[in-house]
């Protein structure tokens, strides 16, 4: 990313062949020009891109109910009865408010800069429901000007075509198939309890295997043990592991966070980032730490739990988000009141809590 916008209008111009092209270049650049006082949305090709389901930025656990259980026309209508009244924050609303936060300070040290978090809605909901969605955003304060209503279509093309960072949804099919598409998803719930959470600064927490990094090592726990891993990844220690499905969100927040430390606030950096892995330091700790110094990647703290219970750690940490692989980690993470989000993706699917599952073969009629 760089600090120079490239003149899009100017260099478009000189492309125009034809007049139609130059009339939409001509108010394209009177669009640009437009003065308002609200902060205008980021470009994506400068953005950190930030997509969120309407159900995880709102609590809309009744109103799923009532399109479940009567329709979508009574939904529909209980929506539009309903859109004075602002919904209820849902899962990933204390993380975008932290988003909108970094931005702020983001804006004060660069007023210039695009390189800012910018937040999608990206949701399949009717268009009579975005009055309440929009009357909802503004009542929370929230800066979300993109909305995309896929009307009930993949989001998958929409999530490329806004080069997105991380997609957020309640969906686990949606989202395993953004991963399938190489783009950092994951799934998230509603909060059992609620821990307080800072307001100054963003902070965010990875497991490492097969959510930053490959599955690759946890093939080799599940399949031959711990002794034959820790083993591994001595031989291995030199080898970095391949990238998992977040480490691009990673990197997008460690080009933030620079920006901060290039004007001296890295004591004062409003973003945060934890490793949190059942890893053992010791037997298995240095190929991770030395994975990610060999991308560049600086992760602020990196806690090995050697097989500890993640969920009494992530309560002291108390992040904003909290990804894992494994719904194990994420149950008790939830439990204790941490934000949690799921990353459908390598063997952990197969397992719970060390245990293969087992498919029954389907009973013949
Ligand atoms: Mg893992």
């Amino acid at each position: 990313m760089s600090e120079i916008k490239p003149n899009v209008s100017a260099a478009a111009d000189t492309k125009g062949e034809n007049a139609g092209e130059t009339d939409w270049n001509a108010a394209k650049a009177a669009f640009e020009n437009l003065k308002s006082k609200k902060p205008r949305p980021p470009k994506p090709q400068f953005a950190v891109t930030i997509a969120v389901s309407s159900r995880t930025l709102f609590n809309m656990v009744e109103e799923r109910s009532i399109f479940e259980k009567q329709g979508v026309e009574k939904y529909v209508a209980h929506q539009v009865e309903h859109e004075d009244e602002p919904l209820k924050p849902g899962p990933a609303f204390p993380f975008v408010k932290a988003l909108m936060n970094v931005n702020s300070r983001l804006r004060e040290l660069y007023p210039d800069s695009e390189e800012l978090f910018d937040i999608v809605l990206m949701t399949n909901n009717h268009a009579q429901v975005g009055v309440r969605l929009i009357n909802s955003i503004n009542h929370h304060d929230l800066s979300i000007e993109r909305f995309c209503m896929t009307g009930g279509k993949s989001p998958i093309g929409y999530l490329k075509a806004y080069m997105t960072n991380l997609y957020l949804s309640t969906d686990s099919h949606k989202v395993t198939e953004a991963i399938d598409e190489g783009i950092a998803a994951a799934t998230m719930f509603l909060a059992e309890k609620e821990n307080e959470l800072s307001d100054t600064q963003l902070k965010v927490a990875f497991d490492g295997d097969a959510v930053l990094f490959s599955d690759e090592s946890e093939v080799i726990v599940k399949e031959h043990g711990l002794d034959t891993f820790f083993q591994h990844e001595k031989k291995f220690e030199n080898k970095p592991l391949a990238q998992g499905p977040l480490k691009c969100f990673l990197e997008a927040l460690g080009k933030l966070q620079r920006k901060f430390y290039s004007k001296n606030e890295r004591l004062n950096c409003p973003i945060r980032t934890y490793l949190v892995t059942a890893r053992s330091a010791a037997s298995s700790g240095a190929r991770v730490l030395k994975t990610l110094r060999s991308w560049g990647l600086e992760i602020d703290e990196a806690l090995f739990l050697a097989g500890a219970p993640k969920g009494p750690l992530l309560q002291k940490i108390r992040p904003h988000i909290f990804f894992d692989d494994q719904m194990f980690h994420i149950e008790g993470a939830k439990e204790l009141g941490t934000i949690s989000a799921h990353v459908p993706y390598g063997i952990g699917q197969k397992y719970h809590k060390g245990t293969k599952i087992i498919e029954q073969p389907k009973q013949k009629e």
